[in-house]
């Protein structure tokens, strides 16, 4: 047998992994546990779904269980399960390798820093690799269902960068695995303790996890879960720490989940779902090609993890499980995407998720607070990707304004049209590359002045996400940076006539403006926006914003060209300077560098920096004299 004993070493992620989760997970390390009876019950799963085309891969042993097991004097510990294992290569491929995707990314973001790293592991999912957490040893015996005999694997390793296979026999179906505990971590091997871990893991689970009778060398087995998939049990019967457990089980999350709702929902269309809103970001959230979606159910048979097609893309973070009645046994995704059905429970589900989480928003504030932090940017794209939503949506947005003191965004739509100013028609918004940027940009001195509420927005979707709401509780959206502003009568007849009164008396100048700049700008206006600073740039209506040109650029696509109107502060200092100026190329330089400083103020950049500074120092140098 010996020649078949190979030494492979672990993919250098794995490695990786390894390492830090021994040294960053020590306050969590009963975590392995989980990990383990998971995986168990995964392939009792996998096993009883690949049973409804193949029959006979049950043969002999049509019951699915979980064991757990454990030795004190040797300090090992063991899980085994009867349900699907693995082949040679599989064990090879499994448990030598990491098959998620975006995993090169998150190793590029760990720090080094045990506490940080500690957190992004939790998020990234530990899998069969947390067992080397509390084991120096591991081994892995385990048969494919349907195999023979003769076709046993041994898997094992010492977490050392290698681990060694061999093909043995092996009479049992499925998979043992069985840790030799660290010195630090033979409290496993105790029955006491063990027992009560292993029901807090596996209360939930489908299958019947078994152990020992307690006393003398018993081989009598008694199961110490309730063995009832979660999901199918009353509502009133499931206490709150059993719907978390259940979620650490489904998500593979170390935080405890926010808010949960479970349902039942009978008559033309059967089925049952339990919905979670995770309290952490998976390190994937952005990744397009991330797993998401619930894990599929039919008549309690698991058909799949990750069916997406019951959510939409900007509720991915939604964790849970579905469970129907009516779909085939044989679904497939393909048969999914284009079922009417599934198309009517995603539009329940959306609606049951939206209402979670109004829910939460009102019942629970700051949790509601932290959830915002984490997926907020993700909730937003439902305003331009689910119409059919929109006002359900729309309350849950949680906003920064001029109002707050703080730059946390807190404020919602509704406290918004509570405060807004007499005779007030638009909701007013800003967006900039950052809250305290747009908290200081020059569009917001008028309306501050008018001590007029403008909402401050900085994430990356916010243009985009404007561009697809019109209006709140029938007040229309207003970019305080584009067009006009709309003030109505917020704005006096007195301040009218002094507008009128000023482009006329400035006519001129703003000709002369005009002139300097060339095709940089498409007119020069008097302002009705600024008090202080000397100029502003202002986007036509449909014009594309500074965000979405970055956003552009940044995918390599070259956003059209707009032509912007200047408006200009003819009150300010500068601009009477410019007006006084009779030299013309003098007049020039100031109106470029006046030009120049709006744009800096409206994108973050000029189209020629090195320009822009020397003739802010040639300026500066005639003023020292
Ligand atoms: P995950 O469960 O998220 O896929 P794990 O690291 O827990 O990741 O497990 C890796 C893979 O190893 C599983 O996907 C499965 O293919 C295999 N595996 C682990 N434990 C078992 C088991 N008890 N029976 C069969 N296969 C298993
Ligand atoms: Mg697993």
């Amino acid at each position: 047998m010996t020649e078949n004993v190979q030494t492979h070493g672990f993919q250098a992620e794995v490695r990786e992994l390894l390492r830090l989760m021994i040294h960053s997970l020590y306050s969590h390390r009963e975590i392995f546990l989980r990990e383990l009876i998971s995986n168990a019950s995964d392939a009792n799963d996998k096993l009883r779904f690949s049973a409804l085309a193949q029959p006979e891969l049950l043969a002999g042993e049509p019951d699915l269980k979980i064991w757990a097991d454990y030795d004190a004097d040797k300090k090992t510990l063991t899980i085994r399960d009867n349900g699907i294992g693995m082949t040679r290569e599989e064990a090879i491929a499994h448990l030598g390798t990491i098959a998620k995707s975006g995993t090169a990314d998150f190793f590029k973001k760990l720090t080094g820093d045990q506490q940080k790293d500690s957190q992004l592991i939790g998020q990234f999912g530990v899998g069969f690799y947390s067992a080397f957490i509390v084991a120096d040893e591991v081994e892995v015996h385990t048969r494919k269902a349907g195999e023979p005999v003769s076709s046993g694997v041994r898997w094992a390793s010492k977490a050392d960068g290698e681990f060694t296979v061999e093909t043995v026999e092996r009479a049992e179906r499925g998979t043992s695995i069985v840790l030799h505990l660290k010195d630090e971590a033979k409290e496993f091997a105790d029955g006491w303790r063990l027992r009560s871990l292993v029901r807090r893991y596996s209360d939930h689970i489908a299958f019947p996890v078994l152990m020992r009778k307690e006393g003398e060398a018993t081989l009598d087995w008694e199961p110490v879960n309730q063995a009832q998939a979660l999901w199918t049990r009353a509502r009133s019967d499931i206490k709150d720490e059993e719907y978390r457990e259940f979620y650490q089980h489904i998500a593979h999350d170390f935080a405890e989940p926010l808010a949960w709702s479970h349902n039942k929902v009978e008559g033309k269309r059967e089925y049952t779902s339990l919905l979670y809103i995770p309290a952490r970001a998976p390190f994937d959230l952005y990744q397009r090609d991330a797993s998401r979606g619930l894990k599929l159910y039919v008549r309690r048979v698991f058909i799949m993890d990750d069916a997406e097609q019951f959510l939409p893309m900007y509720l991915r973070f939604i964790r849970g499980v579905l469970d129907s009645n009516d779909l085939p046994l044989n679904v497939s995704r393909e048969l999914l995407q284009q079922d009417s059905e599934v198309e009517a429970m995603r539009s329940a589900l959306t609606k049951r998720a939206l209402d979670l989480l109004a829910r939460l928003a009102k019942d629970e504030p700051e949790k509601y607070a932290a959830f915002w932090k984490e997926f907020g940017p993700v909730l937003k794209e439902g305003l331009g990707e689910d119409p059919s939503n929109r006002d359900k949506i729309l309350p849950l947005l949680r906003l920064a304004s001029t109002h707050e003191e703080s730059d946390e965004p807190k404020v919602t739509l509704a406290d918004y049209v509570a405060r807004m100013k007499e005779g007030q028609e638009r909701i007013y918004y800003i967006i900039a590359d950052s809250i305290p940027a747009a908290r200081g940009s020059p569009y917001l001195e008028q309306l501050r002045s008018k001590g007029v509420e403008v909402l401050l927005l900085a994430d990356r979707v916010d243009e985009w996400m404007m561009g697809h709401v019109r209006e709140f509780e029938g007040k229309r959206f207003k970019d305080v940076a584009r067009g006009d502003l709309e003030l109505g009568s917020l704005e006096g007849e007195a301040d009218k006539a002094a507008a009128t009164e000023a482009a006329k008396e400035n006519e001129k100048l703003l000709k002369r403006i005009r002139d300097a700049l060339g095709d940089r700008v498409s007119e020069v206006k008097v302002s009705t926006r600024l008090t202080d600073t000397p100029a502003c740039l202002v986007l036509a209506e449909h014009d594309l914003g500074a965000q979405m040109r970055k956003i552009l650029a940044a995918t390599g696509q070259s956003a059209p060209e707009s032509k912007p109107v200047l408006e200009v502060n003819v009150g300010h200092p500068l601009l009477q300077r410019l007006e006084s100026t009779t030299d013309e190329d003098d007049f020039a330089e100031l109106a470029l560098l006046v030009h120049d400083q709006a744009k800096l103020a409206e994108s973050g950049s000029v189209a020629n920096p090195g320009e822009f500074v020397r003739r802010l120092n040639r300026l500066l140098g005639q003023l020292m004299g």
